[in-house]
């Protein structure tokens, strides 16, 4: 099957009892036993599995290439589970413009218990050079947040298996309809749901989808089952309504990224544009290579510093100043005030997620705000 038929058949299932098309939502915490004690349905209890998060992780998995998927509350939940299946003393090695968020999960909550170096992964001496032998985990986020760099997957992977060192990739980006990091060898690819998986800003979520249902596949279970961060039910029946039209959104979101970077590039009041689409990209050969397409999140400096970006930022009607990504209205976001003191983000940089409003509209507010 295509992607765009995965996408609105796998997370579904018609309902034997009432004949209803849509899977519906079951908000049961609990499961009626059998006389002998057994589940013959295979549910116990909601914080275990639930038929409207088996439906979600179904999807998932397809969508991945995998064999399983994991749904989690939240990104960092997906990433924090993760990170709670290395026994203390294990070394990661993390690319040094990884997602805040998670870079600051593990100095924070990880400090006393895991090893970890934040650097160019996409150098191959600075990788192999930062490789010690409790190095367990390289985790790759590609397109990066929110310099727009690529890292080769496949790169990556050859050197992590000479080590016997595990893969997890960061895919929100990109999206299974942009790229495919099992296929290129990752072990896990890692999401925030809440973002093109949901597509619309209105819920949270994470998943894991897995290569291999292996023994750190059931550490990750565990930690789903015991740990709790669940989604709820009503969340993964949004999570698997939306993802029935993911394959669309996106060919919609990459149309508009492409002609809004190439837009920007020619600008006289813009001094740099990260897409990896434009033949300027430096890792646009790379790009081209191990995605599908390149995806609908870009950024831009503007000439000048702080100021002038904000400026910009503040003239505009159609963009939405507001962080995160994914949905179908655009937003824009001075990204280094968010990322705090310690970001290394130029000062000038405006990250945008482009939204699926008409080309025309979101260029000609743009002209008038760089005016
Ligand atoms: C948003 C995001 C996360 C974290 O996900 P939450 O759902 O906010 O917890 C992780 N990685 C990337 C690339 C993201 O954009």
């Amino acid at each position: 099957m295509k992607i765009e038929t995965i996408a609105i058949h796998a997370g579904n299932h018609n309902d034997e009892s009432s004949r209803a098309v849509i899977q519906p939502i079951t908000m049961s915490t609990t499961f009626v036993r059998e006389a002998d004690g057994s589940f013959p349905a295979g549910y116990i209890y909601s914080r275990s599995s639930n038929p409207n998060r088996t439906s979600l992780e179904n999807v998932l998995t397809k969508l991945e290439g995998g064999t399983d998927a994991a749904a989690f509350s939240s990104g960092n939940a997906a990433g924090m589970s993760v990170f709670q299946t290395l026994k203390p003393g294990t070394h990661i090695i993390g690319p040094d413009d990884m997602y805040h968020g998670l870079r600051n999960q593990i100095k924070n909550l990880f400090a006393n218990t895991l090893e970890f170096d934040f650097v160019d992964i996409n150098d191959p001496a600075v990788l192999a050079a930062h490789i010690k032998p409790n190095t367990e985990l390289i985790w790759v986020e590609t397109p990066s947040n929110p310099l727009l760099k690529i890292t080769d997957i496949k790169a990556i992977v050859d050197t992590a298996r000479k080590y016997n060192i595990k893969v997890v990739c960061d895919n929100t980006f990109a999206t299974p309809i942009g790229q495919q990091p099992l296929a290129l060898g990752a072990d896990m690819v890692m999401h925030s749901s809440t973002k093109y998986f949901g597509g619309h800003s209105d819920l949270m979520g994470g998943a894991l989808i897995t290569a291999q249902k292996n023994e750190w596949w059931a550490k990750i279970r565990q930690v789903q089952e015991m740990g709790g961060a669940i989604p709820s039910p009503m969340d993964c029946y949004y999570l698997t309504r939306s993802i029935k039209t993911l394959p669309y959104r996106v060919k919609g979101h990459i149309h508009n990224a492409q002609l809004l970077a190439e837009y920007l590039e020619n600008h006289p009041k813009i001094e740099q544009v990260m897409y990896p689409g434009l033949l300027s990209h430096p890792q646009h050969a790379t790009a081209r290579a191990q995605m599908l397409n390149f995806g609908g999140m870009l950024s831009f400096c503007v000439k000048g510093g702080s100021d002038e970006a904000r400026k910009v930022v503040n003239k505009l009607q159609i963009f939405t100043q507001a962080t995160s990504l994914g949905g179908v209205e655009s937003l824009i976001e001075h990204r280094a005030s968010v990322e705090g003191p310690d970001t290394k983000t130029p000062h000038n940089l405006l990250r945008v997620s482009v939204g699926l409003e008409h080309i025309d509209d979101l260029i000609e507010d743009l002209t008038q705000a760089l005016d």
